[in-house]
């Protein structure tokens, strides 16, 4: 067997992102000793690219605002397949973890009188995202990892060793979890530098790893984002819901190819910018959908009269849900209303001072300008739909984080239910404090609970790495980075922004094929510095979680948010009460119907009964 590093810790936590780091803060403060493990550097995780901000209904700016309205909002925007225990805590506990951030060292911008100010973004009825410019990621990651580093601080203080109780290891991926009598026993991975193994011994892992956007051609997802944690969790015996719903972001960048995918924040149309198609017609209120007719604005002077005066008129069409705009967009290009790069055009220049515009926007200044030489204070911007977010993972409990597996836990883009079918903006970052700070809770309170500590066996471990170097056995297999572009070209062709069942049949044969020539993949080299066998090993994930989205869609013949059918193309509520479970065996993947579990009755009372009838049953309104 090859050498195998081994460490041994409490709870270990795969991901440095919001969620990972929120986890890893509370495992420690419950006194575990923790790890946190990640892929590319610390700090450089997903979560530093979110730019719009935190959702969390503080009523800085409306004080109308409350953990109800925000709740409704995330049950609306996910059409009402949200588990709504999971957005009733995560509506009430948001506010408390947005301060807790400054308590960090955060630095929020501030309203005139010097609370947190809150931005508007789609299907938020009130201002409430708390937001840093359009860099909020980032300062979310740097005051985590600045509690991180005072946390060792503590540490040293106390024991001579900053590691002593929470350590990070980065540039680490984790090919596979071990199990003991099906309880989590520890994580293996390789150091991508050297490829050298190690064991993480560990009776509770808490994935943390995030979505699965680089299984699509266009996206806004970074490397990192191949499905790691969510076949990590199926391959352990957990299972996947609601993996039919993919996020297609309204605005990415469509021009040049190099940056195509790449995000144009909601906060340009939340601050103020309208959608155009090519004849100039700002054609967003010609598809404002039935159940947010009394909503959203029907006439330009309205929407515009809702920026200054937001209480006695409805907010512009542009601010619908994200699905809603994604769709709308795709719908005038395929028109033939598109720009000459195949999107629409985005316009804050003529809309805000080009001084405002720079301090509201400097990302997105910036980007624009340096990568496709346009000055959003003086032009339009060229966007159209990206892959963004999976709303889709591992099913845990609401209040503990925990999967249906002993001693693993999931938080963050790589849990499912909080968000149903469609994830509002700003509900990410918040949704990874408030979840990550539970399953830190909920790993430390599974591991006091224990009396005897899991084992990891030699042969797992020599699984394990026989699986990790299998690329090196096989003789003229197939490149892993072609299988890579034939993957996301059949996602994105097949299974994306409007699907049909003969189109996913077909992309479930390509992926057939495409498992079967995985099987054969062959790397170049050795084990050091080897980025195609880091892809070899990625594309076992991204094939697996692939079917799950593919088989999951097929199934659903309705259309609701990121999951729209050409071929049954209305809501149908009697499949609102149903949750599509993926799990695996032996590398099958299989999708089962479960109910859906009613919503309490409290909760269903913040809505009127004329709403409801859009979404339930008759039988559920009896
Ligand atoms: P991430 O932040 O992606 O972290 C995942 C971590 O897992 C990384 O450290 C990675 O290295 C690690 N990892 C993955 N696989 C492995 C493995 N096998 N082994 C070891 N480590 C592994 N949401 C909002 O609410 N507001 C916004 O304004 C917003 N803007 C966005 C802008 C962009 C451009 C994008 C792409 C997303 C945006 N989102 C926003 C969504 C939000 O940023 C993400 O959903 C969120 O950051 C995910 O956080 P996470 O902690 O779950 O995962």
């Amino acid at each position: 067997m090859p050498e195998v590093e081994r460490h041994s810790f409490d709870v270990l936590v795969i991901g440095a992102g919001g969620a990972g780091l929120r986890a890893a803060i509370e495992a420690r403060e419950h006194g575990m000793r923790t790890a946190v493990l990640c892929k590319s550097l610390f700090g450089k995780a997903h979560t530093v690219m979110a730019e719009g901000g935190i959702a969390a209904a503080m009523g800085n700016v409306n004080s109308s605002d409350s953990w109800q309205v925000h709740f409704r909002d995330t049950m609306r925007g996910g059409k009402f397949l949200n588990n709504w225990r999971m957005a009733e805590l995560h509506a009430q506990e948001a506010p408390q973890r947005v301060w807790e951030l400054e308590t960090y060292g955060a630095l929020f911008d501030r309203t005139a009188d010097g609370r947190i100010s809150q931005r508007n973004f789609g299907g938020h009825e009130y201002p409430r995202l708390a937001h840093v410019g359009d860099r909020t990621g980032l300062e979310l990651i740097r005051s985590l990892q600045q509690k991180i580093v005072s946390l060792q601080q503590d540490d040293f203080a106390e024991t001579g060793d900053y590691e002593s109780r929470l350590k990070v290891f980065q540039e680490f991926t984790v090919t596979d979890l071990v199990q003991d009598d099906g309880a989590i026993s520890g994580a293996f991975g390789y150091w991508r530098e050297s490829g050298r193994f190690v064991l993480f011994e560990a009776p509770a892992v808490i994935l943390a790893t995030g979505g699965i956007g680089k299984s699509f051609k266009v996206t806004s997802n970074s490397w990192e984002y191949t499905g790691d944690g969510h076949a990590l969790a199926l391959r352990a015996g957990a299972s996947l819901i609601n993996m039919e719903f993919i996020q297609f972001h309204p605005t990415g960048m469509v021009w040049p190819p190099s940056v195509k995918g790449i995000l144009v924040t909601e906060s340009v149309r939340g601050d103020g910018g309208v959608l155009r198609n090519s004849d100039g017609k700002r054609f967003m209120f010609e598809y404002i959908p039935e159940v947010f007719k009394d909503k959203y604005a029907d006439n330009e002077a309205e929407a515009d009269r809702w920026y200054t005066d937001q209480a006695n008129n409805r907010r512009p069409p542009e601010l619908l849900p994200r699905d809603e705009v994604a769709r709308a967009i795709n719908s005038e290009v395929k028109a033939g209303r598109g720009t000459p790069h195949g999107g629409v055009y985005l316009d804050v220049s003529t809309r805000l001072p080009a001084e405002e515009i720079r301090r509201r926007l400097p990302s997105m200044h910036h980007q624009f300008k340096e990568l496709a030489d346009v000055d959003i204070t003086a032009q339009p911007m060229e966007v159209g739909p990206t892959c963004h977010y999976v709303m889709g993972g591992v099913q845990v409990d609401p209040d503990t984080a925990a999967s249906s597996v002993p001693g693993l836990f999931a938080c963050g883009e790589v849990s499912g239910g909080m968000h149903g079918s469609n994830r509002l903006g700003g509900n990410s970052l918040s949704d990874l404090l408030v979840f990550g700070r539970r399953a830190g809770e909920g790993a430390s309170s599974y591991v006091r609970g224990l009396t005897t500590r899991p084992s990891c066996s030699d042969a797992a471990v020599q699984e394990a790495a026989a699986v990790a170097l299998a690329p090196f056995e096989a003789e003229g297999g197939e490149n892993p980075y072609t299988l890579h572009m034939e993957l996301q070209q059949s996602m994105n062709d097949l299974v994306g922004i409007i699907r049909r069942a003969g189109e996913m049949e077909e992309a479930l044969q390509r992926l057939e094929k495409l498992k079967e020539r995985a099987a054969s993949l062959t790397v170049e080299g050795h084990r050091q510095f080897n980025p195609g066998w880091h892809l070899a090993l990625d594309l076992r994930n991204m094939l697996v979680v692939s079917e799950c989205v593919a088989r999951a869609a097929l199934l659903r013949t309705e259309s609701r948010g990121g999951h729209t059918r050409d071929d049954f193309p209305g809501m149908d509520s009697s499949w609102r009460r149903k949750l599509l479970v993926c799990s695996t065996s032996d590398s099958t993947v299989s999708v089962e119907e479960e109910p859906q579990i009613p919503i309490r009755s409290d909760l269903l009372d913040l809505f009127e009964r004329t709403e409801l009838e859009k979404y339930l049953t008759a039988e559920e309104l009896s």
